[in-house]
């Protein structure tokens, strides 16, 4: 088969290299593959640790949008610590009887290739899902199914859902829904000057059933590393309402399953417009607007989550301890919740 591809997907390549050196110890598998311009692309998975659906289980996502390269590096970073940990870090193997981890790094490889937001399709995956915003959206960012040559593109309505996103959910139902506890971090670049981690909901101003949860966990991370506070949680929507979110999708499919299992997904998006601000050339090279390019900022955006990302592991393992029980508790950090995000010009 031709390489191309590899040459010109610097984190295909590292993600395979990496899968090559940990041989077994990930559990690879190509959940789909894609074609684009005259090559046939793998989506990989990674999995690893106790396949009970009785323990918790932590999804990373990244690469859903071509353009956003740094949360893919950062995540085939991680994983490349986990390798590495795996053959010395006995505490790391303690975790990973009680835990489960899945990895899809590269959602959207023909993206990748083409350094393109969109699939091979010209379809935005993040307004791809089957759900519409209940409030007006701004257009087109908000998404549009106007054309595939606009950005933020839906697809038709009528459409199947689009392999990478058809894969995606495969994995996030099989592998995710089916725990007791689980949560999801799906890596994005292009927004703002902060790292902000998102929750649901996109499509609506009203807060997710799960609002004590979500505001609990946020509370659990500020105790625990106060400094720590380059984050900024809020719900999607104080930034701007879109059709079609996969996570709110995906969130939703959960309560209507009504099974008792918790699953919250997050998307992390990390603040670039701070890396143009203190290196404005990012601006002349298309890529620039979403990663940083100079080699010393892109070590620390590298470095920058791995605490995040050890913590939702942490605290997935210990939700018994920290989840608000009881309606009085879930009621206060309701209540504290909707006044930090729900107040001011908020329905
Ligand atoms: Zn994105």
């Amino acid at each position: 088969m031709a390489v191309r591809h590899l040459a010109d997907n610097p984190e295909l390549l590292a993600l395979e290299r990496l899968i090559e050196q940990a041989g077994s110890r990930l559990c690879p598998e190509v959940v789909t593959r894609i074609d684009c311009d005259g090559e046939t692309l793998p989506v990989w998975c990674m999995t690893l640790g106790s396949r009970r659906t009785d323990v918790p289980a932590i999804g990373y996502f990244g690469g859903v949008h071509g353009v956003e390269r740094i949360g893919s590096q950062v995540l085939i970073a991680y994983l490349g610590n986990l390798v590495e940990r795996l053959s010395w870090d006995v505490t790391l193997h303690d975790l990973l009887e009680r835990v489960r981890l899945v990895f899809v790094p590269i959602v959207n490889p023909g993206g990748f290739l083409r350094g393109t937001r969109a699939n091979p399709a010209g379809v935005d995956l993040m307004r791809h899902a089957p759900v519409d915003a209940e409030h007006r959206v701004p257009w087109p960012l908000g998404g549009q199914r106007l054309s595939p040559r606009l950005p933020w593109y839906r697809g038709r309505a009528s459409e199947q859902l689009q392999p990478e996103a058809e894969a995606l959910f495969r994995v996030v139902r099989e592998r995710l829904h089916s725990h007791r506890f689980s949560m999801a971090i799906d890596c994005h670049s292009g927004f703002g000057f902060r790292d902000r981690i998102w929750f649901p909901y996109a499509r609506s101003r009203n807060p997710l059933p799960h609002l004590p949860e979500v505001w609990t966990l946020r509370a659990l991370f500020q105790r625990t590393y106060p400094h720590h506070d380059f984050y900024l949680m809020e719900p999607q929507a104080l930034s701007y309402t879109t059709h079609g979110d996969l996570w709110d999708y995906l969130y939703d499919e959960t309560l209507a399953a009504g099974n008792g299992n918790l699953f919250l997904p997050f998307t992390l998006e990390m603040g670039s417009w701070l890396w143009m601000k203190k290196n404005p050339r990012q601006l002349l090279d298309p890529l620039g607007l979403f990663n940083p390019m100079l080699p010393h900022r892109q070590a620390r955006v590298l470095r920058r989550h791995l605490t995040l990302f050890d913590f939702l592991q942490q605290a997935a393992l210990a939700s018994e301890s920290w989840l608000p029980r009881g309606s009085a508790s879930r009621e206060m950090c309701e209540q504290a919740a909707r006044e930090l995000w729900y107040t001011q010009g908020q329905t």
